[in-house]
Formats: C-alpha cells, sequence, structure tokens
C-alpha cells in the first residue's frame, strides 16, 4: 500500500563502520515507517559544527507513510537509539552514531519543542542540500519558497561534500 504522506528523511553516520549504519536504517525505515520511494547518493562530508576523527556519511531517503510527524519522529529516535548507543559495562552509553533528522513532510510547515518542520538547517548545510538537489532540484522549499537547486546556489557553507557512492534511484 502506498502511504499517504511524504517524508524526507536525512541520515548521517561518523564512525568506523558507517555503511553499515545507513543500510541499518533503511532496513528499519522501510520496515516501521514505510517504502522507501527515492534515495540519494551517498555523500562524504566534513564534521560541521564540531571537530571529530572521521568524517561523514550522509544520505536523504524520500518515504511514503501513513504515520503523523510525531510518530516519525519517535521511530527515527528508536532506530538512532538501537544502532547508535552500544551498552559498555564501564562507561554506560557510549556516543550515537546514526543521526536522523526528518527534512520536509510533506508542504508542512510548524515548530513545535519537539519537532520543526522543515529542519530549520536545510538552508545552511550543503551536505543537505546536495543529495536533495539529486532527488529532485526543482522541489520547492514550503516555507523559503525556493527550490533546492536555488538554496545550493546560495549556500554559504563552504565545507567539503564529495561523492562517495554513486547510487542515486528512484524506486517508483
Ligand atoms: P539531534 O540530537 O541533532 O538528532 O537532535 C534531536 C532533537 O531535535 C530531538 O530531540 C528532536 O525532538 C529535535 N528536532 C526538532 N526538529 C527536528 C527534525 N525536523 N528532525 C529531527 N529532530 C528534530
Amino acid at each position: 500500500m502506498i502511504g499517504k504522506h511524504k517524508v524526507f528523511l536525512l541520515l548521517g553516520s561518523n564512525i568506523s563502520v558507517r555503511m553499515h549504519y545507513l543500510s541499518f536504517a533503511k532496513e528499519q525505515i522501510a520496515n516501521r515507517i514505510g517504502a522507501v520511494i527515492a534515495l540519494s547518493s551517498i555523500w562524504e562530508s566534513e564534521p560541521w559544527g564540531f571537530d571529530a576523527e572521521m568524517s561523514f556519511l550522509n544520505q536523504v531517503l524520500v518515504v511514503e507513510t501513513d504515520l503523523d510527524p510525531f510518530a516519525v519522529l519517535k521511530i527515527i529516535q528508536e532506530i538512532e537509539n538501537l544502532a547508535g548507543r552500544k551498552r559498555n559495562p564501564e562507561a554506560g552509553y557510549i556516543s550515537r552514531t546514526l543521526d536522523i533528522d526528518i527534512l520536509f513532510f510533506d508542504e508542512e510547515v510548524f515548530q513545535n519543542p519537539k519537532l520543526t518542520i522543515p529542519h530549520p538547517q536545510i538552508p545552511n548545510r550543503r551536505f543537505t542540500l546536495l543529495p536533495l538537489v539529486e532527488i529532485d532540484a526543482d522541489f520547492q522549499h514550503p516555507q523559503l519558497k525556493q527550490s533546492m537547486r536555488q538554496l545550493l546556489n546560495s549556500c554559504a557553507d563552504t565545507g567539503n561534500v564529495e561523492l562517495v557512492k554513486n547510487q542515486m534511484c528512484y524506486e517508483i
């Protein structure tokens, strides 16, 4: 069955088995949120706003879902916890390995203490805009009223972002 809503999700991981965490996230998302109808290539980006030893892998997915935005948020947090929090008997939890953000949810625009839709950092991050342009360069940001291509062209971010694995595809 095709879901009622279209949600864009950004995956990010910056630990050694990064590719594995992206695969794990895609499998969990397909099982628990809905059918993945498009996915960008995998992009490698410098850590943004902080120092980290390992660069990030990023990928954008478009998912058809019957869930509401808060149900999607709850599930992505569960998936992050499953993937990214390994119990260490001595030190408790160690740092997260998988980050999932909701970029767009249909044409919705709202802000609430738990969730801001569209994600407020979209226009500031090349590692988000490059995969979005791959998926649909003409897609209009519902609040800023600019296409993904226009947002990328005016983005001030100078961080290095490179194509790792060219596998952009639409599954519909
Ligand atoms: P982070 O640790 O960067 O993944 O941030 C997670 C927090 O951001 C969560 O507590 C969410 O409630 C909040 N949040 C607000 N807007 C969004 C969004 N569009 N996608 C994902 N998390 C969001």
